[in-house]
């Protein structure tokens, strides 16, 4: 081993789950003044303003010490998204020109193609260092070699690292994904997540025989996960992590929900997060010692604002005390006010607001009367849009040559109920199902069908399980069914129709619900009884839901407490 290793200072920026926010979020923030609580909007983040606080910072630190780094889950969130999938994070994110990203579950939400688009359009290092692509298939766009990639090195068991030379001495990064990646997202088949425990590890052998003593780890694992980690590992300065939108730091006088001090340290090793949708920046000055300790760090999130604040006024502005409010937010240690890179603002203005906007302006079709969503259903009934968003499925998926029998989905996949009056994209992409998970079609046994409802009932409510929350509650279309939580497990379900007919056991239906749910999570374990693997398309629920209401724009007016199922022919 090398040993001249010397002393090294870093400023480091990051940032991590910016899904797709490339403009600026309107956050609602909670002020007291003189003993009065005052709700005033700020105008948050977005790329521009990173790009600008980037620029102030790269131009303050003196030599190359300087690093910016993505802690992964850049897909997903927008109509950005939906409109440009990953170009345009891969533009938006050269401009900002980070040292590395790591791989976050949402990039692989429609399985590894568009990832592998992505590393071609990127002109920075994707790190996931325990993604196994040794044994992937040929396809379009292969991971497995290309330079942009970092991954699992099958023959060393270690990550593949890149190396940040600063005055001649070497800095080592790599990325981690959650292990369980299969579970919560959907890489391809023939590509794994290997044990991020094992592979840090081994990998960090492996950079101190290369004579590297200073080692960042890039995360999306999950702050729990990032805190487990550093009280495992030995000679790891810093985990930039990101997954769960944790924002360390005091920002209680704000009104914002935030989580211990910013920089915790565990067993010599500074676990950092930045909070989420652009909208905050994590940045910490480092000096690592010539043995690899970081002997000083100073850091904080930056909640990135523009000048002016906002105030929703119903009576008397002038007893609003406005500048004070803004003085108090502008003032806050943990506030940046940032101006917006204009090269940015250029790029957005040119090539993606118009359609982005267009698309959100689009009137889909008017609604009557409000339509209720709740995840349970109650003395009012269920939600009424769920099963329209099944019933979207089913109508969808027959329109690409699926014969479908039924569709399940599930009650946390709907975010909020719809207003009378004009429905836009924007409010069905952007706030109703703003998750972008693709819908799939499988084929099943009637058996089990009572089963899965069954489960996910019964983890919903939690019935003889620890269940993860009301989300699970299944929705239907074509499909109708009796629960009584009374009976025992097994014989809960009961009076099973199909298409109005009553269920065979023996017979085999298609049915339809999402990616998420076809991989059994939630109560839903029954579903894994498919046959083979199912068929997952490119259509999101929102795609699906959009067409069923281009299609037919009546239907949500028809929408009854019974049975909706007729509706459709
Ligand atoms: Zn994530």
């Amino acid at each position: 081993m090398k040993k001249n290793n010397k002393p090294l200072k870093l400023t480091i920026a990051h940032i991590n789950d910016t899904h797709s926010y490339f403009e600026p979020t309107s956050l609602q923030l909670n002020i007291s003044h003189n003993n009065i609580d005052y709700q005033p909007f700020v105008s948050a983040g977005g790329f521009a303003r990173i790009a600008s606080r980037v620029e102030q910072l790269r131009t303050q630190t003196s030599s190359d010490g300087f690093l910016l780094l993505h802690a992964g889950d850049c897909f997903q969130g927008t109509l950005y998204f939906s409109l440009f999938k990953g170009e345009a994070n891969a533009e938006l994110l050269n401009e900002l020109n980070p040292d590395a990203m790591a791989l976050g579950n949402h990039e692989l939400d429609m399985g590894n193609e568009p990832v592998g688009k992505f590393v071609r359009e990127i002109d920075f290092p994707l790190l996931a260092g325990n993604w196994n692509l040794s044994q992937e298939g040929s396809k379009e766009y292969p991971l497995n070699g290309h330079p942009n990639v970092y991954h699992y090195d099958e023959k060393e068991k270690t990550a593949q690292w890149i190396e940040k030379k600063i005055e001649s001495e070497r800095v080592a990064i790599f990325g981690l994904s959650i292990d369980k990646m299969a579970d919560i997202a959907n890489p391809d088949c023939d590509t794994s997540f290997e044990s991020s425990l094992q592979v840090a590890r081994a990998t960090i052998r492996a950079i101190k025989r290369s004579g590297i003593n200073k080692i960042i780890i890039l995360s999306h694992m999950g702050y729990d996960a990032d805190l487990e980690l550093a009280s495992q590992l030995e000679g790891v300065g810093l985990i930039i992590g990101g997954h769960s939108h944790v924002l360390q730091g005091d920002f209680s006088a704000l009104g914002l929900a935030s989580k211990d001090h910013y920089g915790v340290c565990v067993n010599g090793t500074y676990v950092v997060q930045a909070g989420y949708h652009a909208m905050m920046m994590g940045r910490c000055d480092i000096e690592f010692s010539s043995e690899g300790n970081i002997t000083q760090f100073i850091g904080k999130n930056e909640l990135l604002v523009g000048r002016r604040v906002f105030m929703d006024v119903d009576d008397d502005v002038s007893s609003i005390p406005y500048e004070a409010i803004r003085d108090k937010v502008q003032s806050h240690p943990n506030v940046q006010v940032c101006r917006k890179h204009p090269l940015i603002k250029q790029i957005m203005n040119e090539k993606y607001r118009p359609r982005v906007k267009a698309l959100q302006d689009q009137k889909v079709t008017t609604l009557s009367r409000t339509l209720r969503h709740v995840r349970l259903p109650d003395e009012h009934g269920g939600s009424e849009i769920a099963p329209l968003v099944a019933m979207s499925f089913v109508h969808t998926m027959r329109s690409l040559g699926h014969q479908v029998d039924f569709a399940i989905h599930n009650a946390g996949g709907v975010r909020n109920s719809l207003n009378r009056g004009a429905i836009s994209v924007a409010d069905i992409a952007g706030k109703l199902l703003p998750f972008a998970v693709p819908i799939g079609v499988y084929q099943i046994y009637g058996k089990y069908i009572p089963q899965i409802i069954e489960g996910a009932i019964d983890n919903a409510i939690g019935n003889g399980v620890i269940g993860t929350g009301s989300g699970s509650y299944p929705y239907t279309s074509q499909l109708e069914f009796h629960y009584d939580k009374d009976k025992p497990k097994g014989l809960r379900v009961s009076h099973v129709k199909i298409a109005g007919h009553s269920l065979v056991l023996d017979k085999i239906y298609t049915g339809s619900s999402s990616a998420y749910t076809m991989k059994g999570k939630e109560g839903y374990d029954a579903i894994l009884n498919m046959m083979g693997n199912g068929t997952v398309t490119n259509w999101s629920m929102a795609d699906c839901f959009i067409k069923l209401l281009s299609d037919k724009p009546s239907v949500v007016n028809r929408v009854g407490r019974d049975n909706i199922g007729s509706i459709l022919k």
